[in-house]
């Protein structure tokens, strides 16, 4: 077996609206996921001589990594019995950010178990994604979604237009349990019917390609709740704005803001504009799932 690689990228929510909690106690939601070209990358190799299991190394994440569960259940749930493997994986995607970075790892650590083992049944990929967290499945194989149910339903969108997007990571870290949790103690969350009908407004917004949905139908439901437990993010969205995003919003469970920009150009702009920050804002564009097939899943992306 030769080292083969795979990049991760991250994902912004472009928009996200909240409904009432499903009898196994998780949150309706309707949320565009994006992928970005910030991307983690993972390296599988055979695990050194010696090794009794699987590894995974990940330097900067403490404890145990959704890459050593993804690899246990691919295992349990294949039958697969190939040599141990070791995955090495290196972060560029903020941890805890609300970005979906250990969701794009184990989705990233999937499609390498996949060419490692030549086992690609869809079904068992998609049933393993699945029983490692909501946002894992729409990582399997990243394009633009609509996700609903608890964030595990996909239906594929058009990709979009290229557009801008200023990342402004914080150097807080924000659970996302802990973010529901406030969501429903500040009594956010939407009724059922309206989930519904916002669902539809906003297929409909996309249908045609466009870069994201209007004002009313992009804004993130959790973000009061993530203001709550982390207040200093007001202030960071009034930058993102007045360096002239066209919509500024916490991203996911957050504490990471974003901007959306009709060009990289802007977005640049303004990441220079904020580059005083701690950590540094970056500009970067939508992830494109041409960018596997044409240049190949190892240099498809930035990060
Ligand atoms: P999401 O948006 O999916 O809710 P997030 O972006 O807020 O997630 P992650 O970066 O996925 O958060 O990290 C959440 C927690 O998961 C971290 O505190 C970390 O300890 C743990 N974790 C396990 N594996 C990884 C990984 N490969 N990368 C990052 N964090 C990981």
């Amino acid at each position: 077996m030769t080292a083969i690689g795979e990049l991760a990228p991250a994902k912004i929510n472009l928009g996200l609206t909240l409904g009432p909690t499903r009898e196994d106690g998780r949150h309706l939601l309707v949320t565009v996921m994006q992928p970005v070209a910030l991307c983690d990358r993972l390296e599988l190799s055979p695990a050194p001589l010696g090794s009794s299991g699987d590894l995974t190394v990940c330097p900067g994440v403490e404890g145990e990594n959704l890459v050593d569960r993804a690899i246990a259940k691919f295992r349990e749930l294949s039958g697969w019995r190939g040599a141990p493997v070791r995955i090495e994986i290196e972060k560029k995607i903020p941890v805890a950010a609300g970005m979906a970075g250990g969701s794009a790892d184990a989705g990233a650590a999937l499609r390498l178990l996949s060419r490692v083992s030549a086992i690609s049944d869809p079904e068992l990929l998609m049933e393993v994604a699945v029983s490692l967290g909501s946002d894992v499945p729409g990582q399997l194989q990243p394009r633009r979604y609509l996700a609903s149910g608890a964030g595990e339903t996909l239906r594929a969108l058009p990709e979009a237009p290229p557009f801008g997007i200023l990342v402004v990571p914080s150097e807080r870290e924000l659970s996302t349990a802990e973010v529901f949790a406030e969501a429903d103690r500040l009594g956010l969350p939407r009724g059922g019917g309206e989930l519904e009908s916002r669902q539809a407004e906003i297929v409909g917004a996309l249908a045609a390609g466009a870069a994201f949905a209007p004002e009313e139908l992009l804004s993130n439901d959790l973000e009061p709740a993530s203001v709550s437990l982390a207040p200093e993010l007001e202030w960071t969205l009034d930058e993102v704005r007045s360096a002239g995003a066209r919509h500024a919003m916490v991203c996911g469970s957050g504490p990471t803001a974003i901007g959306l920009f009709d060009d990289l150009g802007g977005a640049q702009a303004a990441a220079l504009a904020l580059s005083g920050r701690t950590p540094v804002p970056v500009a970067i564009e939508p992830w494109y799932p041409s960018a596997f097939s044409k240049r190949g899943p190892e240099r498809g992306g930035g990060g």
